[in-house]
């Protein structure tokens, strides 16, 4: 499939250029499609019912499930379906029951949902080791190694950084777990979808995931790999309907990995969706994507960074599909409500959840910056309209 093909079935792209990818993308008609025939056809809940129907809607759910595993190199089995990267970072956050003394090994450029379950920790005594990013916003792996020690329980680490783009070497980093004998966390949020993920040659014990970002699955999505090592030490800190096999007055006795950590009725029509939306990326072909994202990436950042006023962050050769940006002397929110005031460009502005790694490249108290987020349905053409608009708006205000 052709960008322009992509196109054709994500109908709102005709009215405005969409450049923020990394906050949630639009919903293609296929995936569309496949929950509205839950909706339409098999609208049951599922694991609970014997009749047909609620068979079926289980089935589908199972299929979904053994499809986002294969696309990620892992078991249906060690896939646990959750709403969105947050929550699968929590269940990990909050399952491996972390005591007093133990330490962990956290970037200082998180997005906030892969920082403050970390930090939150420090209440039970944990030793919350931040470890900085060069200027770039890029881990130097050596660093990691020099903060772990023999109290050190996880390494965790955002594959590719939402607020300025750069990518990690998330396995060489996965190296380093290993050897030290500590466990090892990714944040996938920015990488699902846009580059081929391998939990396994990552060799990390657990992967967090969207389903409504770069897989272009619906938004009320999420998973989370897990080791099967691992993942029966996990705790499971919600319980209720499906996360036990049997129950008597004085206790209970847990379902297997991935059913205790699914409590409750799950986003049925969602996850089909998210089983749809891995089909059609596939269909699209993740190499083509990759090709894509590499040459449109580069081709935002030079047509920024090269006009006057402008200032670009992160190391053109290792950002991956994000580009942040100001103009000098302007609010960031006000160059993005321009920005679609003037040419309907969508982009985030801010602070992107992720203040520490906005105050490490020094933008903080300029407000943020401005982020232009891609994906395979952006064409060239958008990429020198936002330029061309940016540099209006820099000649102007700047
Ligand atoms: N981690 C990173 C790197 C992100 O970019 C995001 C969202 O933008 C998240 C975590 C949180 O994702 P979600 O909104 O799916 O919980």
């Amino acid at each position: 499939m052709e960008t322009a093909d992509v196109r054709q079935d994500i109908p709102l792209l005709e009215d405005l250029i969409y450049l923020d990818a990394a906050s949630t993308t639009p919903t293609p008609i296929p995936v569309v499609e496949a929950m509205c025939d839950y909706f339409y056809k098999y609208n049951a809940n599922t694991g609970r019912g014997a009749y047909s129907m609620a068979v079926k809607a289980t089935q589908k759910m199972a299929e979904s499930r053994g499809k986002v595993a294969g696309f990620i190199n892992a078991l249906p089995e060690e896939v646990v379906f959750t709403k969105n990267t947050t929550e699968a970072i929590n269940i990990v956050a909050q399952g491996l029951s972390f005591k007093k003394g133990d330490s962990l090994v956290v970037p200082n450029i998180e997005h906030h949902s892969n920082f403050l379950p970390w930090l939150n920790l420090k209440k039970k005594g944990v030793d919350v080791r931040v470890v900085k990013a060069d200027a770039d916003g890029i881990l130097d792996p050596s660093k990691i190694e020099d903060a772990v020690d023999h109290t050190t329980r996880l390494i965790t680490l955002t594959h590719v950084s939402n607020a300025l783009g750069s990518r990690q070497d998330v396995e060489e980093i996965g190296k380093i777990a290993e050897e030290k004998g500590s466990l090892y966390m990714v944040d996938a949020a920015q990488s699902v979808g846009h580059i081929k993920i391998d939990v396994k040659k990552m060799k990390a014990d657990f992967v967090a995931f969207p389903g409504h970002k770069g897989t272009l699955g619906p938004v009320g999505t999420g998973f989370l790999y897990c080791n099967p090592e691992e993942a029966l030490n996990l705790e499971s800190t919600i319980l209720g309907g499906g996360t036990v096999s049997d129950v008597s007055e004085s206790g209970y006795v847990l379902e297997e990995f991935p059913a205790r950590f699914e409590a409750g009725t799950p986003n049925i029509a969602g996850f089909i969706g998210l089983g749809a939306s891995i089909d059609y990326i596939k269909k699209i072909g993740l190499e083509k994507i990759e090709k894509h994202s590499k040459s449109s990436t580069r081709l935002l950042y030079d047509s920024l960074v090269e006009l006057k006023n402008v200032t670009c962050y992160g190391d053109p050769q290792n950002i991956y599909g994000i580009v942040s940006f100001n103009i000098n002397n302007m609010n960031p929110h006000d160059v993005a409500k321009i920005l679609d005031e003037v040419k309907g460009i969508c982009v985030r502005s801010g602070y992107h959840c992720a203040i520490p790694a906005i105050k490490h490249v020094g933008a903080y108290e300029k407000g943020g910056t401005v982020r232009a987020s891609l994906h395979y349905y952006n064409t060239l053409e958008e990429i020198q309209v936002l330029a061309d608009t940016v540099e209006e708006i820099a000649k102007t205000f700047g």
